[in-house]
């Protein structure tokens, strides 16, 4: 099979039947072999009721209902899952993606042997204030981050690779982040294309401005977890040490003077009166919260599942 198409959707019961129509006319048109794979991810609308007539007519189309939203990250596991195609392609349901761009997609993945091609809406039919600033700010950081020299990351329409959907993991609200994902399971040939966007149809937008705070929180999970996930200790007992050390340091200073003075028969005074002795004091306890956390980290990553620490990409010769 040629192409599988995974859509994750949440209340998009006006849209569903016309995009199915769009999506089929483009892919048979072009002859391919293909999967469609709706996921519902907890509608409480008519979606499923459509998804099941869908499918009941077209047996290329499969649906998957969660029995709650679990949102868009997981709904696209479990469609990564499924998926049998050789090139994976994910859109949106609302009709904001262009199935038009498909044909281009596949291209760029089977004959130019790109891992992932993800789709930039140069053009945005979205609010300006709510959205097109935050997501510039958004993905400069991503870019700065991860660096992937994409314009786009979160764009729902995407193109990959089998050997990348099988072997990425798409959990909490990663899905902003697939690029960073794929380039960090080694998969390097990762570009962007320019796509059409259309403003919403119908319904309206499933995600409020949280999603730019849980943005760059999960960025900032991402970048330590590239960086530093298998190797904790690396960054906290570093942290833990240098700041350890530096209190260290500095209580010498206020505990080595006082003394000095004393020697010299200077009147004493208390070494409490001096506002560096709880500043060196607290920079101790900081370090050694470091230092433990780092070994916790370590301690963590040894009991964890084996499964996750490298991915094999060929082997040669019997076993
Ligand atoms: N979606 C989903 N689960 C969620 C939220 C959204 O499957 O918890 C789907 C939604 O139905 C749509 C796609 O993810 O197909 C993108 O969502 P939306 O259009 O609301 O995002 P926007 O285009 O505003 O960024
Ligand atoms: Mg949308």
């Amino acid at each position: 099979m040629q192409l599988s198409i995974v859509i994750p959707l949440l209340n998009e019961e006006e849209s569903l039947q016309e995009l199915y129509n769009w999506i089929v006319k483009v892919l048979r048109s072009n002859s391919f072999s293909y999967e469609i794979i709706f996921i519902d991810d907890g509608s409480t609308d008519n979606s499923w009721k459509i998804i099941q007539q869908i499918a009941a007519e077209d047996e290329a189309v499969k649906g998957i209902k969660f029995n709650r939203n679990y949102g868009k990250s997981q709904a696209l596991h479990v469609g990564f899952d499924k998926a049998q195609g050789d090139v994976i392609i994910t859109m949106d349901a609302d009709l904001q993606d262009n199935p038009e761009e498909i044909p281009e997609l596949y291209q760029l993945i089977t004959t130019e042997g790109y891992d992932l091609i993800s789709g930039w809406k140069k053009k945005r039919y979205d609010s300006v204030l709510s959205k097109n600033l935050p997501s510039k700010l958004f993905n400069a950081a991503a870019r700065k981050t991860s660096g992937l020299k994409l314009h786009d990351f979160n764009c729902g329409l995407k193109a990959y690779k089998k050997a990348v959907i099988k072997n990425i993991d798409v959990y909490g609200e990663m899905h902003r982040y697939i690029p960073v994902l794929a380039k960090n399971a080694g998969y390097s040939k990762i570009n962007e294309k320019v796509v059409q966007h259309q403003a919403r149809k119908y319904g309206k937008t499933k995600f409020g401005v949280e999603r730019f705070i849980n943005g760059f929180l999960d960025l900032i999970t991402i970048w330590f977890l590239s960086k530093f996930g298998k190797r904790p200790m690396h960054l906290f007992g570093a942290l833990g040490i240098l700041m350890f050390f530096f209190g260290l340091l500095a209580a010498a200073w206020i505990g080595g003077s006082k003394l000095y003075k004393l020697y010299h028969g200077e009147a004493s005074i208390l070494v409490t009166d001096n506002p560096w002795f709880y500043i060196s004091l607290v920079t101790m306890i900081i370090g050694t919260l470091f230092f433990l956390t780092g070994f916790l980290g370590e301690l963590i990553l040894r009991s964890s599942r084996e499964k996750d620490r490298y991915r094999i990409s060929q082997t040669t010769g019997q076993f």
